[in-house]
């Protein structure tokens, strides 16, 4: 499909709000229906982009992958690990927005309110630094929720329920205070009117079990700290055989030596107070292995060196992020007397008087006699 940006199919700005969207979709979606359009192929077209575009940017963890890493990171092309994009149904949308009768959509929606439990699952998982960087393949171990076989997933050991005594099937209950009155949900059926006349012996109720679950996920390459990634159909069974989505939250610990700034990646290098005065080319440890790193004669503390394209690896632009190098001098903590006296000759050659500051260009008067 064409490769127009999302927002500028659906119209409306980056920073727009999920209200914005829907209005968006909802207004586009009515020009370019099939309905309306009959035999037009470049409405039916528009009309594909719209769905496509709405059904990533009208779900909030979708826009946010989008929004960091592109398309690629709906498509699972950098690594596999995300859910399917491509198992919507127009049915589900439009039945949602439009209500069924609308556009002769057949799909069905799935019937979600038979399970006592949400389907999808959310799990952490904790990286290292590098694995982030790099992108890694992970086991993933989890619990997911399945009907009990033994009671079918009612929790009931015969199967049958009881109209609930406490609200005598409203599901709901009043309570006065001083001369109001509140409705509440009631706290012994939640709501739902009846209980569980004799408990399932083996879920004790519950209507479920757990199953533990392992398989094998590709972190994708730069994944940063807070990202959401969506695995279609990973989560919880539900009793009409579907399963729920599984949200893996990646939390990156901190690495001892890098720290991450977006793309780019700050590290400090601890330099001798002579390698200082004196430049000379280092060796560096940086994320891809050794490199040099050019002193310059009378480098100073602080003093930041850039290694361009020795960064993060951005997964949506594919362009890799700068590596800053800061400079951290250090002093000898003592010196014995051999490097006392050559000191001091060095002092005297540098004009260095009693008590007085050393101006502060004098490093760069020094750069000038050696070049
Ligand atoms: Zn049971
Ligand atoms: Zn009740």
């Amino acid at each position: 499909m064409a490769s127009l940006d999302y927002y500028e199919i659906l119209e409306v700005s980056r920073d727009a709000s999920d209200d914005e969207i829907k209005k968006a979709f909802r207004k586009m979606a009515l020009k370019y229906h099939p309905d309306r359009n009959q035999g037009d192929k470049e409405a039916e077209k528009k009309f594909k982009e719209v769905n496509e575009a709405y059904q990533c940017l009208g779900d909030r963890e979708k826009r946010n992958i989008y929004d960091t890493y592109g398309k690629d990171g709906l498509n699972g092309a950098s690594g596999g690990g995300f859910g399917g994009f491509e198992d919507f149904d127009l049915g589900d949308i439009f039945s949602s927005f439009f209500g069924d009768g609308f556009g002769g959509a057949t799909g069905q929606r799935r019937q979600r309110n038979l399970d006592n439990y949400p389907l999808d699952v959310e799990i952490g998982l904790t990286v290292n630094f590098k694995d982030a960087v790099f992108g890694k393949e992970k086991e993933l171990k989890y619990k997911i929720k399945k009907p009990c076989k033994a009671c079918d997933g009612s929790g009931s050991k015969d199967g049958k329920k009881e109209t609930c005594p406490t609200c005598g099937g409203r599901g709901q209950i009043s309570q006065r205070r001083g001369f109001m009155s509140y409705i509440q949900t009631c706290p012994t059926c939640k709501g739902e009117g009846e209980i569980i006349k004799e408990k399932c012996i083996k879920c004790n109720g519950l209507g479920y079990e757990e199953e533990n679950i392992s398989f094998k996920f590709s972190i994708p390459k730069g994944v940063d700290n807070g990202l959401k990634i969506r695995i279609a159909e990973k989560g919880n069974l539900s009793k009409d055989g579907s399963y729920g989505d599984l949200y893996v939250n990646i939390r990156v610990k901190e690495d001892s030596k890098f720290v991450r700034n977006g793309d780019d990646v700050y590290m400090e290098v601890p330099i001798f107070v002579t390698q200082a005065i004196l430049g000379e080319t280092i060796k560096i440890e940086t994320l891809r292995g050794k490199k040099d790193l050019e002193l310059h004669v009378g480098t100073k503390d602080g003093e930041q060196f850039i290694l361009e394209n020795e960064g993060i690896e951005n997964i949506r632009t594919k362009k890799l992020g700068r590596l800053i190098a800061q400079v951290s001098i250090k002093m000898p903590k003592k010196i014995d007397e051999k490097q006392e006296k050559l000191l001091k000759e060095l002092q005297e050659s540098f004009n260095v008087k009693n008590n007085e500051i050393i101006e502060e260009s004098l490093f760069d008067k020094i750069k000038g006699w050696f070049k």
